[in-house]
C-alpha cells in the first residue's frame, strides 16, 4: 500500500488529504494517509468558538462565494444546508476619517466606483478626489503582464486621494499588508485584466456589472460575496477531519527532521517525540516559513526560497455589548481604518450585522483587527494594554458607553503570507525546485492564494498531481 504523510491539518492539508482518498477509492488504489499536526486541535487558522449566546471566529469568519471550490467542497461533504449568507439589508462598509465613520459610496467596488452617482454623492472625497477618479475612464492602459505594487495601480489609474482614502485601508482589511509592497498581479488581478480589456477599470466593472450577481447596492470587498456557517466556520474543516478514516491524525506531533533516500525515493520524517516514520510521497500544508528549515539540509537553494515569503501578524479581539449601550446605528457590516488615522484599529465588524445568529437579541458583538504592516508596535503591546486601547478607539467611535460584557484577544503571528510584487516568479522558481524531488508536493496560503477557497482549491490541484504521480509507482 502506497504510504502518504501530510503535514499539517489546516484547510490545505484537510482538503489535500480529503482529495486523495476521494481518488483513492474511485481508482481502486489504496493508500496509507497520515496527517501530522504540531498543535493539539484540527483546523489550522479556522477555530470557531461559543461563549455567553455568542459565537465567535479566532480566524476567518467567511469564505468567498465568487470562487466556487470551498462552497462545492462543504456541499459534497454534506453540509451545505448549513450555509448561511450575509444580511442583505446591512451591505455597506464605513471608512473612518478624523473620527468620524463615512460610507464608502454604494456599488464602490473595493477600490473603483461602479456607481457613478452615488460616487459624486459622497463626502469621502473632495471634488478633486472626485474629478481624478473618474479621469481614470479616459487614460491610457499600462503595458500588459507587467506586475506593479496595488499602491501605483491605485494611484496610477485613481490618485493618490482614492489609495489613501479607501484603497490603503481596503487592502489592509483583506491582506493587513502594506500596498506599497503588494503585488497587484497575486492580490487583485481580475482590475488589472479590466484595464486590459476595457482601458479602462470603472468602464470595465460598468460593462461586467449586468451579468454578476452581485446587488449593485454593495460597497466593500469582504462583506457583500461573502459565506459562511450556522454554526461558524469550523462546520467545514470537522467535516473534512471526519470524512477521513480515524486513525488518519497524529495530534501535537512536531517534525523535527527530513530525509530522503536518493535509491528508494523514500521520505523518512522524525518527529520531535522521537517517532520516525517513511512515506512514498510527503506534502507540506504549512507556511512556507516553516517547512524552509526542514528542506535546507538537502536543498538549501529551495530553502532560501522559501524563506522569502514574509508575514505579517494579526490580532481579533471582540467585544460584546448590550445593544442599548450603543449610540451608533451599525448600519453596516463594519468599518475599515486608514493607516493615516493613526488609530490601533486597521478594521472592524459588526458581526451579527453581517451574519444572522451571531448573538443574542439586543446584544452587539464587534470584532477588531490590529497589527498588519502599519501597527506592528499595536500588536506588540501586552494582552492587557492592547484591550484597553482598542476597546476606547471602538468605544470613541462608535458612541458606546460602559464595559463590554467580555472581550477576548487571539494573536495570530505572522499568520498572514504577503504577496509582494515578483511573488509570481518566486512561486514559479519554487515550483521548479520542488519538481526535482519526486513525491514531494507544496500547498497553502502561502504559494496560489490567500483566501479559504484558494487554499482548498491548490490542495485539491496538488492532490491530483499527486495521486497522478502515485498511481505511476
Ligand atoms: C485572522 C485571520 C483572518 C482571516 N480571515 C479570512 C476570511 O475571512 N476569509 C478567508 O477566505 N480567509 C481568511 N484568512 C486566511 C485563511 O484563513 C488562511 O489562509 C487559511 O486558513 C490557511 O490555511 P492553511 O491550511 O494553508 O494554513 P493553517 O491554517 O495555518 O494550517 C497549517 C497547520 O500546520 C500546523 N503546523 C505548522 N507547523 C507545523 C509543523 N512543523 N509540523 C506539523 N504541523 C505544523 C499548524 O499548527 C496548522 O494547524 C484569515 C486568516 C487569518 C489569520
Amino acid at each position: 500500500m502506497k504510504q502518504v504523510i501530510v503535514i499539517g491539518a489546516g484547510i490545505s492539508g484537510l482538503a489535500f488529504a480529503h482529495r486523495l482518498e476521494e481518488l483513492s477509492k474511485a481508482q481502486n488504489i489504496p493508500i496509507r494517509l497520515t496527517i501530522l499536526e504540531k498543535s493539539s486541535r484540527i483546523g489550522g487558522a479556522i477555530a470557531t468558538e461559543s461563549r455567553e449566546g455568542f459565537l465567535i471566529e479566532k480566524g476567518p469568519d467567511s469564505f468567498l462565494s465568487e470562487k466556487p471550490w470551498a462552497l462545492e467542497l462543504a456541499r459534497d461533504l454534506f453540509v451545505g444546508p448549513e450555509i448561511i449568507g450575509t444580511h442583505e439589508q446591512n451591505r455597506r462598509v464605513f471608512v473612518a476619517r478624523s473620527g468620524e465613520l463615512l460610507g464608502i459610496p454604494q456599488g464602490f467596488h473595493l477600490i473603483a466606483p461602479k456607481s457613478i452617482l452615488s460616487f459624486l454623492k459622497s463626502p469621502l472625497f473632495s471634488w478633486q478626489g472626485k474629478a481624478r477618479v473618474l479621469m481614470e475612464m479616459g487614460l491610457p492602459k499600462s503595458k500588459v503582464g507587467e506586475d506593479e505594487s496595488i499602491a501605483s495601480f491605485i494611484e496610477r489609474r485613481f490618485g493618490k486621494e482614492a489609495l489613501q482614502c479607501v484603497g490603503q485601508p481596503m487592502i489592509a482589511g483583506v491582506y493587513s499588508g502594506d500596498p506599497e509592497q503588494l503585488s497587484m498581479q497575486n492580490t487583485m488581478p481580475r482590475f488589472k485584466e479590466l484595464e486590459a480589456k476595457y482601458g479602462s477599470v470603472i468602464l470595465g466593472l460598468k460593462k461586467t456589472a449586468k451579468s454578476k450577481a452581485v446587488p449593485e447596492k454593495t460597497s466593500g470587498v469582504r462583506y457583500s460575496l461573502f459565506l459562511s456557517f450556522k454554526k461558524g466556520m469550523e462546520t467545514l474543516t470537522r467535516a473534512l477531519a471526519d470524512s477521513l478514516p480515524a486513525n488518519t491524525f497524529y495530534m501535537a506531533t512536531e517534525i523535527e527532521k527530513l530525509y530522503r533516500d536518493v535509491v528508494s525515493g523514500k521520505w523518512t520524517i522524525t518527529a520531535r517525540s522521537g517517532q520516525v516514520l517513511t512515506a512514498d510521497l510527503i506534502c507540506f500544508a504549512l507556511p512556507a516559513k516553516a517547512v524552509s528549515p526542514l528542506i535546507h539540509p538537502f536543498e538549501p537553494a529551495l530553502s532560501e526560497k522559501l524563506n522569502q515569503i514574509s508575514y505579517e501578524s494579526v490580532a481579533t479581539l471582540y467585544f460584546a455589548y448590550p445593544r442599548q449601550a450603543i449610540s451608533h446605528s451599525l448600519n453596516g457590516f463594519g468599518f475599515v481604518v486608514p493607516a493615516a488615522e493613526k488609530k490601533s484599529l486597521m478594521a472592524c465588524t459588526f458581526v451579527d450585522k453581517k451574519f444572522p445568529g451571531r448573538a443574542p437579541s439586543e446584544h452587539a458583538l464587534f470584532r477588531v483587527f490590529v497589527g498588519g504592516a502599519f501597527g506592528k508596535r499595536y500588536f506588540e503591546m501586552s494582552d492587557q494594554e492592547l484591550t484597553r486601547t482598542a476597546q476606547k478607539e471602538l468605544s470613541e467611535f462608535l458612541g458606546i458607553k460602559g464595559q463590554p460584557i467580555f472581550s477576548t484577544l487571539h494573536r495570530h503571528t505572522e499568520a498572514l503570507p504577503q504577496y509582494k510584487v515578483g511573488h509570481a516568479s518566486l512561486v514559479a522558481a519554487i515550483e521548479t525546485k520542488v519538481q526535482r524531488f519526486p513525491g514531494l508536493y507544496l500547498t497553502g496560503a502561502s504559494y496560489r492564494g490567500t483566501g479559504i477557497s484558494d487554499c482548498v482549491h491548490d490542495a485539491r490541484v496538488q492532490a491530483d498531481m499527486a495521486f497522478e504521480w502515485l498511481s505511476r509507482l
